[in-house]
């Protein structure tokens, strides 16, 4: 097993994991197969317990593993199944030093951050190293581990300590770093300044750690005399130097790497040199570049909560952009939070309700992700009314889909008194229930969580059309809460559809309203494993629905994916060869070709 460890300095938010899943794609370019680690150095066991607000989104994988957004990044670059094991953090570190000593099993000694922390952590990584996540029997050939935080954080410093003795145990050859760093241009000075990336890479190595190949972030490629200052100050040659400058859009990256043979310079140093071949990196070329032409919107409406950080919707903006290239439109973004279309917010703060309305009107469909807690909920709950009675295409997630449910109850079958359980426990009409396994007690990993199958009882119904007519799916869970299995019948009988149901034929997972154009609640999170190239069926639906072309899908439904794909070519408008009204983002490394409208938030 090869190791590249990625770092960052200097300041937080660089696009480190975006760099190390980019370092990702090329090696597997090469021929090398790839798997990857993510360190957190905070204390939760894992980031289930952590709010969006704070963190960003949780992201589930198939083993129920609530983790960091990054390896998110990871799974969709790599096109892998990590497992919740590839997301280290102290919490879990701790706990199981702390179970062993327990268990006797250092009797006798002192238990101490070094050895024994230290020792956890790089045993922790050697397994999880091997255990394969691309679908084939043996182990990856190389890991890309990722250090969480900035070099300097009083946290991390076990890590670093840990990964400063991994490297020298597996020995050079086998390891190899990768210091992703900031490069500023003071604007008065109009020059970049090279000297926090030198302070960052003396801290580095004071603690014990080389670096191999400087990452550096700017708004423009480094002249050639500044990479030979920090050449010298940093003591890394100047063909390791790569500059990662601003682009469009982060399908870029790959490609910029590649320009400034990152690839030849990793290799050099694993040892690899004669065993791979050339980067092509095709796919990611055309749809860099795709991305950059398209210029025709689909407005999406995303009413949510946390609509002020779009890293609470991380996955979800990811599996929108995937439907909406395929269906060759540039996508734009309408943030409309929730609570701002309750009547309350028309009396208390009008302005914000006005924008709220028109945003949600302007858009071509509507999005309602999934949430936890009460703030917010009726104003998703007049979303899909809206939706549901101007027959705008609408997508709900788990909690999007349970207020879709409330909504219909109240509105067509009469119930008004209709609610889930979770925002009014009580409720005279429960239309959402607690689920009988979860814990009201312990909120760490107790919900209904990771990859579980949903049959499909209809068989042309919308989404299964949109799956390949598949019979059933397996797609991530998160949620404690589920339509009231009781309550069936009475849904069915006033035309709600339950088209998709778990195997006890009890759990809804899936809603459809068969008069309406796209009117789809699903109860698992389905943006988890969309991936560039090969969008979510369930989002390719909202979006191709969304500018009028579903019918097109669904008749190319079921058929080998190379007829889709023909489909898709003609059922959508022309790619524009010159990008002329291409609006040219001067945004950071991370952003996306997504862009706002109304709130003025920026992805
Ligand atoms: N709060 C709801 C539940 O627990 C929905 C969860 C979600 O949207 N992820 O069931």
């Amino acid at each position: 097993m090869k190791y590249v460890l990625v770092t960052g300095g200097v300041v937080s938010g660089l696009g480190k994991g975006v760099t190390a899943s980019s370092i990702g794609v090329l090696l597997k370019a090469c021929g090398l197969r790839v798997t990857s680690i993510k360190i957190d150095p905070y204390l939760n066991t894992d980031a289930g317990t952590m709010s969006p607000f704070e963190h960003g989104e949780v992201f589930v994988l198939d083993d129920g593993g609530e983790v960091d957004l990054d390896l998110g990044n990871y799974e969709r670059f790599l096109d892998v199944k990590l497992t919740r094991d590839n997301n280290i953090t102290t919490g879990k570190i701790y706990q199981h030093v702390i179970n062993r000593e327990r268990r006797g099993d250092y009797l006798g000694k002192t238990v101490q951050v070094v050895p024994h922390i230290t020792d956890a952590i790089q045993e922790w990584i050697e397994r999880v190293a091997m255990i394969p996540v691309d679908g084939k029997d043996e182990p990856a050939d190389v890991c890309i581990i990722e250090l969480g935080g900035t070099i300097g954080d009083i946290e991390s410093m076990p890590f670093i300590e840990a990964l400063g003795q991994f490297s020298y145990r597996v020995g050079p050859g086998n390891f190899c770093l990768v210091h992703v760093s900031l490069v500023p241009v003071l604007k008065s000075v109009g020059e970049p300044k090279t000297k926090p990336t030198q302070h960052s890479v003396r801290g580095l190595r004071g603690l014990g750690l080389v670096p191999h190949i400087l990452a550096c972030r700017c708004e423009k490629p480094l002249e050639v005399n500044v990479k030979e200052k920090l050449s010298l100050f940093c003591h890394v040659p100047v063909a390791n130097i790569i500059t990662l400058h601003d682009v469009t859009n982060i399908w870029h990256i790959p490609l910029i790497l590649r320009e400034q043979k990152a690839h030849e310079a990793i290799l050099k140093l694993l040892n690899l040199q004669g065993c791979t071949k050339e980067p092509l990196l095709a796919g990611w070329m055309d749809r860099a570049k795709l991305c950059d032409r398209l210029h025709e919107p689909v407005k999406i409406a995303i009413v949510g909560k946390y609509t002020g950080l779009p890293d609470s919707y991380l996955s979800i903006l990811k599996a929108l952009l995937h439907a909406s290239v395929e269906c060759r439109k540039k996508l734009v973004i309408n943030w409309v939070p929730s609570s701002d279309l309750e009547e309350t917010s028309a009396e208390e703060t009008p302005d914000a309700y006005k924008t709220a309305w028109r945003c949600l009107k302007s858009a071509d469909g509507i999005l309602v992700p999934g949430g936890f807690g009460d703030r917010g909920v009726e104003g998703k709950i007049l979303a899909a009314k809206y939706a549901r009675v101007n027959k705008v295409p609408y997508l709900g997630i788990c909690l999007g889909m349970q207020i879709a449910v409330i909504e219909y109850a109240r509105s067509v079958m009469n119930l008004r008194e209709a609610n889930s359980t979770e925002f009014d426990p009580d409720t005279t009409t429960p239309v959402v229930v607690f689920m009988p396994e979860g814990s009201k007690t312990h909120m760490g990993g107790t919900m209904r969580l990771g990859s579980r199958r949903t049959y499909f009882d209809v068989a042309d119904c919308k989404s299964a059309k949109l799956y390949g007519k598949a019979s059933f799916v397996d797609e991530r869970h998160r949620h404690r809460y589920e339509v009231n299995p009781e309550m069936i019948t009475e849904f069915e009988e006033a035309g709600l559809a339950f088209v998709g149901k778990d195997e006890t034929r009890r759990r809804m997972e899936i809603i459809e309203l068969p008069t309406h154009p796209y009117f789809v609640g699903v109860q698992f999170h389905p943006e988890f494993k969309s991936r560039p190239g090969k969008p979510s069926a369930v989002f390719l639906g909202l979006i191709a629905a969304s500018c009028g072309r579903l019918d097109l899908w669904l008749q190319a439904a079921g058929q080998p994916s190379n007829l889709r794909t023909h489909a898709s070519i003609n059922g959508f408008p022309k790619i524009h060869q010159n990008g002329s009204s291409l609006k040219k983002s001067s945004k950071s490394l991370l952003n996306g070709n997504f862009h706002s409208n109304g709130n003025g938030v920026h992805v």
